[in-house]
This record gives C-alpha cells, sequence and structure tokens, in this order.
C-alpha cells in the first residue's frame, strides 16, 4: 500500500542501502523533489553538478546514478516510466513565489517543506541542495540555455523507482509551485521495497 504525501507538502524517511523507492504519480502532471543524505554523514549529500558532469547529460532515466558531493553513487534509477525529469533547478521556496510569482503572503513551497520535515534528521536548511525534482519538465534550449517550465510528461500511475546504493535519508515533496505542475496540485504516492 503506498504512503501518501498531500498536496503541497513533504516527508522525510530513512531508506537502506539495497531498499527501492518508488515514487508515483496518482494523477498525473505532479512533481515530487527528492533529495538524499547520507544516514550516517549529512555533511554527503546528492549533487547535481557531479551527477551531471559523470553523465555528460542533463536528462536522467533508467540505469542513471545520482552521485553525491564526494561522487559515490547515492541512488541508481532503475526503473522510469517517464524519462522526463529535472536535476537543475533548486526546491521552490517563499522566495520562489516572491520572486517569480509576485506572492505578497508565499508559501513556504518544497524547501520549506523538506526543512521542516528534514529537521527531526539533524538536516539545517542551508544543508538543502538541489534536489531531483521527479517528472518535472524543464525545456531547454539548445543554444541560448534559455528554459523553460512546461507541463510533466506524467500521467496518472506513472513511476520512478530508485534503488539505495547506501543507507540514506530521503526526503520528498509534492510540489508546490503553480508552473511545474501545469496550475494543479496534487498528492504523491511512494513505496519502499526491499
Ligand atoms: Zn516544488
Amino acid at each position: 500500500m503506498a504512503n501518501v504525501i498531500p498536496p503541497r507538502s513533504g516527508t522525510a524517511f530513512t531508506l537502506a542501502r539495497g531498499q527501492r523507492l518508488t515514487v508515483i504519480d496518482p494523477c498525473g502532471e505532479q512533481v515530487a523533489d527528492l533529495v538524499a543524505f547520507r544516514a550516517d554523514d549529512i555533511d554527503e549529500v546528492i549533487s547535481s553538478g557531479r551527477t551531471i558532469d559523470y553523465a555528460s547529460r542533463i536528462f536522467l532515466t533508467t540505469g542513471d546514478p545520482l552521485y553525491s558531493n564526494r561522487s559515490n553513487v547515492l541512488l541508481e534509477i532503475v526503473e522510469d516510466t517517464v524519462g522526463r525529469h529535472d536535476f537543475l533547478l533548486t526546491p521552490c521556496s517563499a522566495d520562489t513565489f516572491r520572486i517569480i510569482y509576485g506572492d505578497k503572503e508565499p508559501h513556504r513551497g518544497c524547501f520549506g517543506n523538506l526543512a521542516h520535515a528534514l529537521k527531526p534528521y539533524g538536516i539545517p536548511p542551508d544543508r538543502i541542495p538541489v534536489a531531483f525534482n521527479v517528472f518535472m519538465n524543464v525545456e531547454v534550449d539548445g543554444s541560448s540555455g534559455a528554459i523553460a517550465v512546461r507541463p510533466p510528461l506524467s500521467r496518472a500511475g506513472d513511476r520512478i523507482v530508485f534503488e539505495a546504493k547506501l543507507d540514506l535519508i530521503i526526503g520528498l515533496t509534492a510540489c508546490s509551485a503553480l508552473q511545474s505542475n501545469n496550475h494543479a496540485f496534487k498528492p504523491i504516492h511512494y513505496e519502499i521495497s526491499s
């Protein structure tokens, strides 16, 4: 039975080496921000820069490892029914909504939700890295580098499966940004299996 992350919220949990995390989009067009820290040393964390560097690609899918800042593999994507995710953009935050959307009383966003969920694990907000943005569809113009956030390609029931390569602390959200989710906030489901 799947665990449910309600719309515009987040959670954190441990994932042991060898366990698999399945992230499911139950309704379609919903992004989930994922961060991962090494459980026994939170100074080690997923690294967008290293992962993209070693993959020589910005779009990652089945078979791609997610590296840490110390170049260890923390997670590997072992199944992916969508094939489009983002690993460039930082979690949406109150500042995102203030700066990009002009909100006067902004929601705390994925960043605030992750900070809240990771606090019991002793992880302060400033340690939160660029997230692996599951199902986020960021279009990149190859010559100018211009980016545009498009509706996710995920449909109801689509999933991505990660395998932990070390003992990890995972932060996971149902994203709170209008643009990223085609202007509708939906839940995210996840399952952990060994
Ligand atoms: Zn978000």
